[in-house]
C-alpha cells in the first residue's frame, strides 16, 4: 500500500495495482468494505463520483451479559438460564417425590419466570421482535464516606463480565461494533465499544433447545467491566447495547444494574454452644474469619447487604444453674436415654437460655422479637442425624411470613459454607427455591418454584428428590441468590438501615 491520503470525508489509498476508495465510516478498511478501482482508472478528485456503494446490512443478533465461570459470589448476577424455561432436564421425581419421568423446564411456571425478570425493567426491548430478558447485576458503589455514608470498596474493581452474541442470522466480520451506553455518569462500562470480530474470534458454539432448536452463539470471556463510582445508584439503571454498522444502529441487548443507594446492615452474632465434654470451643479463629468473609463478600453482598460478624463468643450450657427448669429440660433433651434428641427443641431451648444468660443477649426483648436486629448463629458439635442446621420461627400470619432471628448449625454442617449461608437466608425471609409455600402457616406461595436440587441457588438443596446430588455441589458452586430473593432479603425486619 502506498500513502494514505485523506480527502474531505473520504480515504483513498494508492498502490501499484489499484486505488482503494473508502467513504467515511469505513475506517476499518476491511476488505469487504472496500471498493477497488483498477490502477488504470484515472481519478480526478474534485470530479470524482463515488461508485454506487452497496448498502451493508446490519446482521441480526442479540447480546447477553453473562457471569464468568470463576464466579464466587463476589457480586450479584442473575439471569434466566435456558433450563429454567425450556424442557431440558429429565425429571424422575417431582418435589413431592412422586414419579414424574418427563423432560420439563426447571421452573413450575415459565410465564411467571419471564415476568419476574422483566419486573423493574423500565425500558424493555424486543430486538427484531425477539423476547429479551436482561441479566441483573448488583454491585456496591465505590465511594468514600463523604460521597456516600455507606460507601465501600467492596466492588471497587467492578464486575468483569462475559458477553454472548446470539445469532438470529449468521454474522460476519463486517466491522459491526457493539456500543454500550449508560445514561448514569457514575455507572461505567469499559470498553465502550467492541468490534464483533473480537467475539467471533472465540469461535462459534451451539447449544440445543427443545424441538431441535439450535442456539448459535459466540462468547467473549471477561469482555466488559462494569463499575459504579463516586455516587450510589438511586434507581435501577440500565446499560444498553447497540449494534452499529455505518449509520445503522439497533438496540440488541441490555444489562440491568440494581439500585444501591440503601445498604442495609446485617449483624451476626456467632455463638459456639458447648456442653459437657464438648469440643466446640476449639473452632479456630480462621474458621470464624472464613465465615465472615463468606457472609460479607460471597453471598449477602449479592443483595447489597453488608454483613458484619459482631461477636464471637462461647456459651457453655453445663455451667448454667440446675435450679432453672429451662436448663434441666434442655439437658434432658440432650442426655435423656429415653428420648430421641430433638434438634429443633434444642435450638428453642438454647435461644431461651441465651436470652437469660448469654453474654451478648439482645437488650430489651427476645431473640425472635421484632426489636432484635441481630441474627444469632449457634454452632453446636452435636450430631443431629442428617440434619445440618435448623432455623427458629415458624412463620407469622400477621406479618406475612417471617422466620426468626436465630439458627443452629449441627456437627454435620459445621464445615459447610453452603449450610451456614442457607440458614441465614431463611433468617432473612427466604424460602427454599422448591418450596410452594404454605398459606395456612403464613408462607406465601411464590410465583414459581424449581425442581429441587437442580439450581446453583444457596436456598436450593444439595440433593434431588430421586437421591441424586445437585450437580452444582461437586464444584462447590451453590453460590447464587436470585434477583427476586435480593428484593425479599432487603426488606427483612432484622436489617439495620440507620447506622
Ligand atoms: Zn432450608
Amino acid at each position: 500500500m502506498g500513502n494514505m491520503i485523506s480527502i474531505a470525508k473520504t480515504i483513498v489509498e494508492n498502490s501499484e495495482q489499484s486505488t482503494i476508495y473508502a467513504t467515511d465510516g469505513d475506517l476499518s478498511l476491511n476488505a469487504a468494505s472496500l471498493v477497488k478501482l483498477k490502477s488504470t482508472d484515472k481519478i480526478i478528485y474534485d470530479k470524482y463520483k463515488a461508485p454506487e456503494k452497496k448498502e451493508k446490512q446490519l446482521k441480526k443478533f442479540l447480546v447477553h451479559f453473562r457471569r464468568p465461570a470463576g464466579y464466587m459470589g463476589e457480586y450479584g448476577f442473575d439471569w434466566i438460564r435456558d433450563e429454567y424455561i425450556h424442557a431440558l432436564y429429565f425429571i424422575e421425581r417431582d418435589n413431592n417425590s412422586h414419579a414424574c419421568m418427563s423432560t420439563l423446564p426447571l421452573a413450575s411456571d415459565v410465564a411467571a419466570v419471564k415476568a419476574t425478570y422483566l419486573k423493574d425493567v423500565k425500558n424493555p426491548v424486543k430486538p427484531y421482535g425477539k423476547d429479551y430478558y436482561p441479566a441483573w447485576l448488583s454491585i456496591f458503589p465505590h465511594t468514600n464516606s463523604r460521597q456516600f455514608k455507606h460507601g465501600s470498596d467492596m466492588n471497587k474493581n467492578g464486575a468483569q463480565l462475559d458477553l454472548e452474541l446470539e445469532e438470529i442470522e449468521e454474522v460476519v466480520s463486517d466491522g459491526t461494533t457493539l456500543i454500550f451506553e449508560s445514561k448514569n455518569p457514575h455507572l461505567k462500562i469499559t470498553p465502550q465499544e467492541i468490534n464483533i470480530a473480537a467475539l467471533m474470534g472465540s469461535g462459534k458454539q451451539t447449544r440445543f433447545l427443545p424441538n431441535g432448536v439450535k442456539v448459535k452463539y459466540y462468547t467473549l470471556k471477561g469482555a466488559v467491566n462494569v463499575v459504579n463510582k463516586d455516587a450510589p445508584l438511586q434507581n435501577h439503571e440500565e446499560i444498553k447495547v447497540f449494534a452499529k454498522l455505518g449509520d445503522k444502529k439497533e438496540e440488541v441487548g441490555k444489562l440491568m444494574v440494581y439500585l444501591n443507594n440503601v445498604i442495609p446492615k446485617m449483624e451476626l452474632a456467632l455463638v459456639k454452644v458447648s456442653h459437657q465434654g464438648s469440643s466446640i470451643t476449639t473452632i479456630d479463629q480462621q474458621h470464624v474469619k472464613d465465615f465472615e468473609y463468606q457472609f460479607k463478600r460471597n453471598s449477602f453482598n449479592q443483595a447489597l447487604i453488608r454483613a458484619e460478624l459482631k461477636t464471637d463468643t462461647s456459651f457453655d450450657i453445663s455451667t448454667l444453674p440446675l435450679i432453672d427448669k429451662d436448663v434441666t429440660s434442655c439437658l434432658d433433651n440432650l442426655y435423656s436415654v429415653k428420648k430421641v434428641f430433638d434438634p429443633h427443641q434444642y435450638l428453642q431451648d438454647v435461644i431461651r437460655l441465651y436470652e437469660k444468660y448469654g453474654e451478648h443477649k439482645p437488650t430489651g426483648g427476645s431473640i425472635d422479637g421484632d426489636a432484635n436486629k441481630r441474627t444469632y448463629i449457634f454452632l453446636s458439635d452435636i450430631g443431629a442425624g442428617n440434619l445440618y442446621g435448623t432455623t427458629s420461627g415458624q412463620g407469622d400470619l400477621a406479618n406475612e411470613f417471617e422466620w426468626g432471628n436465630a439458627y443452629m448449625i449441627f456437627q454435620k454442617g459445621l464445615g459447610d459454607r453452603a449450610t451456614l449461608l442457607h440458614e441465614a437466608g431463611h433468617s432473612l425471609g427466604l424460602q427454599h427455591t422448591f418450596s410452594a409455600g404454605d398459606p395456612l402457616s403464613g408462607l406465601p406461595a411464590p410465583p414459581y418454584t424449581f425442581f429441587q436440587g437442580h439450581t446453583d441457588n444457596i436456598m436450593d438443596y444439595t440433593w434431588q428428590t430421586n437421591g441424586n446430588r445437585n450437580p452444582f455441589v461437586a464444584k462447590d458452586n451453590l453460590r447464587s441468590f436470585f434477583k427476586f430473593q435480593w428484593d425479599i432479603m432487603r426488606k427483612d425486619r432484622s436489617l439495620i438501615l440507620n447506622y
